[in-house]
């Protein structure tokens, strides 16, 4: 697999001494390598800039500001420090080599070197850094994919609001967190008024955009820290954190209200819709969700018999 073509790559070769600048730019440019070339460290820190190389052969003896200090700047700049830097250099002092690879660079060839060796070194720390850099990509690609399919997993596709396994999720979250902090929250059990009929008289279309139009009433009258989803069908959750009962049968019955109100337009119809919600707050001995929204439905219940459009509180 070839990850890159020498014609793309450029490499900036940095040495004082002109006849050794040309040596490297010949062997290099046998193979198609693009080449930039400065004579000392301050023009090769403007070059790094302006050029952004691909690679850079640095030499370590250098008057002025030797190939150390070039290096140690540009591996403190964030922006640059992804360049691979090979030091080319007379010296064979251990005492150098070490600093080199202290200062960050990946690799070190001693003059007098063999045109072969230096294309080797070269063609392996720019595959190193085209395969870090797909790598790179591929794992941020994965990363996405895997927050795509939880939120797939975790919202309803007509609304685009919570489902069902999410609200269970967050509920028992929010009992264990009110446990530890000993305050309550509320459950709002909202449930459309005879929605058969709207899908009889207008059609199942309709019916899903009585759905929609709903839902955005509902989250138009939430805080951010409150969860919103569907629980099955015409039937809606509200988990309230952080909010007792009587609380709740206050955002209940403004919620209940702005539904009635509010009117869906079609063609040239106004559609009502009306919605009752039964309220119920956790109790300390609820052991799961199941309980409390058990107490909100049978407050449902209790609204849907007292003539709908109407909310309930479950006091138990
Ligand atoms: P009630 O006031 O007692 O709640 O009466 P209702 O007609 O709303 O209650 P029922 O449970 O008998 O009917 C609910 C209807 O909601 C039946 C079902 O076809 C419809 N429904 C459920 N999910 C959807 C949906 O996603 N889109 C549409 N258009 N209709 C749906
Ligand atoms: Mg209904
Ligand atoms: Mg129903």
């Amino acid at each position: 697999m070839t990850l890159f073509n020498p014609e793309d790559c450029l490499i900036l070769v940095v040495d004082d001494v002109k006849l050794n600048l040309q040596v490297v730019a010949n062997i290099l440019d046998k193979v198609g390598y693009e080449i930039t070339l400065v004579s000392n460290g301050y023009q090769a820190l403007e070059r790094v800039q302006s050029a952004r190389p691909d690679l850079i052969l640095l030499d370590l003896m250098m008057p002025e500001i030797n190939g150390l200090e070039v290096c140690e700047k540009i591996q403190s700049n964030p922006e640059l420090a992804d360049i691979p830097i090979i030091f080319v250099s007379a010296s064979q002092e251990q005492e150098h080599l070490l600093k080199a690879f202290e200062k960050g660079a990946v690799d070190y060839v001693t003059k007098p070197f063999h045109a072969a060796e230096l294309l080797a070194r070269v063609r392996m720390h720019l595959e190193l850094k085209y395969s870090r850099q797909k790598l790179k990509k591929l794992l941020q690609e994965q990363v996405a994919l895997v927050e795509e399919l939880e939120r797939l997993a975790n919202t309803d596709t007509l609304t685009g609001i919570w489902n069902r396994r999410y609200l269970l999720m967050t509920a028992e979250q929010e009992i264990k967190r009110s446990q530890r902090y000993n305050f309550s929250f509320t459950v709002l059990l909202i449930d459309i008024d005879h929605f058969k009929k709207v899908n009889d008289s207008y059609g199942h279309n309709i019916g899903d955009e009585a759905i929609i139009f709903m839902t955005k009433i509902v989250l138009n009258h939430l805080r951010q820290v409150d969860c919103f989803g569907r629980f099955g069908g015409e039937e809606f959750v509200v988990l309230l954190s952080e909010t007792d009962l009587e609380e709740g049968v206050i955002v209940a019955e403004r919620i209940r209200e702005n539904i009635n109100n509010q009117h869906l337009i079609f063609e040239d119809k106004q559609i009502a819709i009306t919605v009752s919600i039964g309220v119920a707050s956790y109790n300390f001995a609820d052991q799961s969700i199941d309980a409390i929204i058990q107490r909100a439905d049978q407050a449902l219940y209790q609204a849907k018999n007292q003539g709908r459009n109407r909310v309930i509180a479950n006091n138990s």
